[in-house]
């Protein structure tokens, strides 16, 4: 193996973002095959299958669920998506073939998994090299409660400014145990929650707008933002404020959590770019992730540290270009291996041409389940290091920078900016 690839494949990773369950809820949900498919059940919607046709509320035999998995396979085996699930079969269980007959025992084998309490450790630690996780629930499940030993949680603050009825304020009372009639008490429940998340052991917050409405972000009065806030406290449940007094409550609040993210010291992750196509139930309007939209708040926050997930792709020209300019600005490379390796690649090439690499995090799964961060974390040493051989062959960086730029990008960088003992 050439000395880089062998560098890079012992480097120990700090992983900046996954959406990993935790290990009781994957027991208690008996996750079998058919539940690791995850990104890859988003190419089957593309190509056709019906949302959700593969869940099991449907009450299908096995046997069912494996002839209809495989008529989408056949569909969707050539992206990087079914890749990833190929190399998870294969290297974790062993599957070779793709059949009825061998899904079927690799599903008993994903059971059998699901119900061991060792198998997150053996996946992360021993399998993927992944020292520490920052993990992210799913955005309606608002706890930290994480295993400490292999994770530390990220918080979708996303249902402190999505608000739209009496029911999502009710919902900001409930977690912050504080009574809300003016807006004033909300933003001291929503700052409660903020500092009970800092004090569980959160280590950046993130926001996830870019999925249900704009980037882009103006600068409203309180009073503007309170008008909105009244309209729907003095409400019958779900009779909604009009859009536009609406919006002004959201970016009043959006920079409210960025004031009060940076009180705390965290590092603020935001969704840029690719939209995944299940949870976005807006239809995929992906001119709202345009990271461009960013700029005035990046402006207006010197102190804060932004870390802009997914490359911004595929508006990574504007990405590369901010985060040549803006100290506060981190990039971060999430989710890009496997939406497409040749544009990791490219990005990469340019990341190392252009930004300080102090400020590159070069790695998290954004995965559900630990299989997806175990073959998401190959792809990613396998194409990084050949980024690496390459820019070292052309002259741009000497053997030793390359294997530096690794370790500071996959594990130091992450260790320094979300202050973690490791
Ligand atoms: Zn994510």
């Amino acid at each position: 193996m050439n000395s880089i690839m062998e560098a890079v494949s012992k480097i120990r990773i700090i992983d900046g973002h996954e959406h990993i369950v935790t290990y009781e809820t994957r027991r208690n949900e008996n996750v079998d095959f058919f539940g690791l498919l995850h990104y890859l059940d988003s190419d089957m919607i593309t190509a056709g299958m019906e949302r959700g046709a593969l869940e099991r509320h449907h009450q299908r035999s096995d046997e069912e669920m494996a002839e209809l998995f495989l008529n989408y396979w056949h569909r969707t085996s050539n992206t990087t998506y079914a890749k990833m699930l190929q190399c998870v079969a294969k290297d974790l269980y062993g599957l070779e073939k793709w059949d009825v007959k061998s899904l079927l025992e690799m599903n008993e084998q994903v059971r059998r998994k699901s119900a061991d309490p060792t198998w997150y450790t053996t996946v992360l630690k021993e399998r993927s090299g992944i020292d520490m996780t920052l993990t992210l629930q799913l955005p309606e499940v608002h706890t930290t409660n994480v295993d400490f030993e292999l994770f530390r949680p990220v918080m979708f603050l996303d249902f402190t400014y999505k608000i739209r009825s009496l029911k999502d304020i009710e919902e900001i009372e409930k977690e912050s145990k504080i009574d809300v009639h003016t807006f004033k008490d909300y933003l001291n429940a929503v700052d409660a929650i903020l500092k009970r998340f800092v004090d569980e052991g959160m280590v950046a917050t993130k926001l996830g707008h870019a999925y249900w409405r704009t980037l882009e972000c103006g600068k409203p009065t309180l009073y503007e933002a309170e008008t909105g806030f009244n309209r729907i406290r003095t409400s019958p449940i779900d009779e909604q404020a009009a859009p536009e007094q609406l919006r002004a409550l959201q970016d009043y609040l959006i920079h409210f959590i960025i004031q009060r993210s940076i009180a705390y010291g965290m590092p603020i992750q935001i969704h840029t770019g690719h939209h995944e196509t299940s949870p976005s139930g807006n239809g995929n309007v992906l001119t709202n992730s345009q990271v461009t939209g960013l700029i005035p708040l990046l402006h207006e926050y010197k102190e804060a540290k932004f870390v802009l997930l997914h490359s911004g792709f595929p508006y990574h020209q504007e990405y590369l270009s901010i985060a040549k300019n803006f100290p506060n600005v981190y990039t971060d490379l999430t989710w890009v291996y496997i939406i497409s390796p040749t544009a990791a690649k490219q990005i990469l090439h340019q990341m190392i041409e252009m930004v300080p690499q102090s400020k590159i995090l070069g790695f998290g799964g954004d995965y559900i389940y630990v299989e997806g961060a175990y073959s998401h974390q190959k792809l990613m040493r396998n194409i990084l290091s050949g980024v690496l051989v390459e820019k070292v062959g052309e002259g741009a960086l000497s053997e030793e920078e390359a294997v530096q730029f690794a370790e500071k990008v996959l594990r130091h960088n992450l260790i320094d900016l979300y202050k973690l003992n490791v």
